[in-house]
């Protein structure tokens, strides 16, 4: 990328009311068949032209023909039964009725590859397409047949990685792996987590990324965070193994959170999606508290490394808030890049 601290966001962004109920996770579609499939494409992209209004440079297609990051995913393959529910806990945090894996799981056919290959005939700009990351994957499942969670996480790496070579053959620019179990689950982030984000990543020529955050706004993540104390050093965890790690950026929650951002040293090298966005508040942000984290952010991050973004995705929010932050994210950017091209 020529641009200096390039825009993006974490991926999600708020799906238009005709096509879904807005500010709700997991919310049905409104429209059936063909109009379904055709209100997905007019959603994505409407989707990117809020993103190229704001000025946003790397863009996505805002999820906008998935339900959820997790879920839609793991919908296409075989091998899990959603009739078949069994209740877990997600990421320690809260009981969800959730589908079971019964036999071998595997990827029959693409998933998001046609979606990707519509934005990218929409768009010169760079594209981000993101895809669950394996651990977060098995986390959302109850799993009768591997009754492993590594196992089960290294053959979804390998499902992942089919897929993300064909994004790759489509144009996506950057391929990024949502991993908020990452900072909940250290043990086996470093025991095998990490190996089975470079598998899904194996042999891609495009750019790598992995998004670690404290979840969307919704209520079990906003009571969660309340018990983390005053700092909240979970990165602390992952950032060695991924500093040595093929994954070539690290996106990241900043804003407004507890996270001391002198952990940035620990990934000193990598390029960092830095979170100036908070998407836990309606509240939207004024350009200058979006340049006062990128601020705190170049302490850690080399200026050609660091690349603005949100916290996490954003579609719990209004349409309006969403597009209001993504303004102000821009707009926070610019202040920076001049600051900088000024010294
Ligand atoms: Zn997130």
């Amino acid at each position: 990328m020529k641009t200096l601290l390039p825009t993006s966001t974490a991926g999600s962004l708020p799906k238009p009311s005709w096509l879904a109920e807005p500010e709700k996770l997991w919310s049905p579609w409104k429209l059936q068949n063909e109009e379904l499939i055709e209100g997905k494409k007019d959603a994505l992209s409407l989707s990117l032209y809020d993103q190229l209004r704001a000025g946003i440079d790397i863009v996505s297609d805002g999820e906008q023909t998935r339900q959820h990051f997790v879920t839609t995913f793991i919908e296409h393959l075989s091998g899990v039964d959603f009739e078949k529910r069994e209740t877990v806990r997600i990421r320690n945090r809260y009981d969800a009725s959730v589908p079971t894996v019964v036999g071998a799981v595997a990827r029959q056919k693409p998933v998001f590859v046609d979606d990707a290959k519509f934005l990218r005939q929409l768009t010169k700009q760079p594209i981000k397409w993101a895809l669950p990351g394996p651990m977060t994957m098995i986390d959302t499942l109850y799993d009768a047949h591997y009754k492993s969670r590594e196992k089960l996480a290294w053959e979804f790496a390998k499902i992942l990685n089919q897929e993300a070579k064909e994004l790759e053959a489509a144009g996506v620019d950057i391929i990024q792996f949502d991993e908020p179990a990452f900072n909940v689950f250290f043990d086996e982030v470093n025991d095998w987590g990490v190996a089975a984000l470079e598998r899904a990543i194996e042999g891609l020529k495009c750019e790598t990324a992995v998004h670690i955050c404290y979840g969307y706004g919704i209520k079990a993540n906003t009571d969660w965070k309340k018990t983390l104390g005053s700092e909240w050093r979970q990165y602390e965890e992952a950032f060695p193994k991924l500093q040595t790690s093929n994954i070539d950026i690290i996106s990241l929650e900043c804003h407004n959170s507890r996270v001391p951002m002198d952990l940035l040293e620990l990934i000193r090298g990598k390029k960092v999606m830095v979170g100036a966005i908070d998407v836990a508040t309606s509240t939207i942000e004024t350009p200058e508290e979006v340049a006062s984290t990128l601020r705190k952010a170049l302490q850690f991050v080399d200026a050609d490394k660091l690349y603005p973004s949100t916290n996490c995705g954003m579609t719990p929010l209004s349409r309006r808030v969403a597009n209001g932050k993504l303004n102000a994210l821009s707009a926070g950017a610019d202040i920076i890049r001049r600051e900088l091209a000024g010294k």
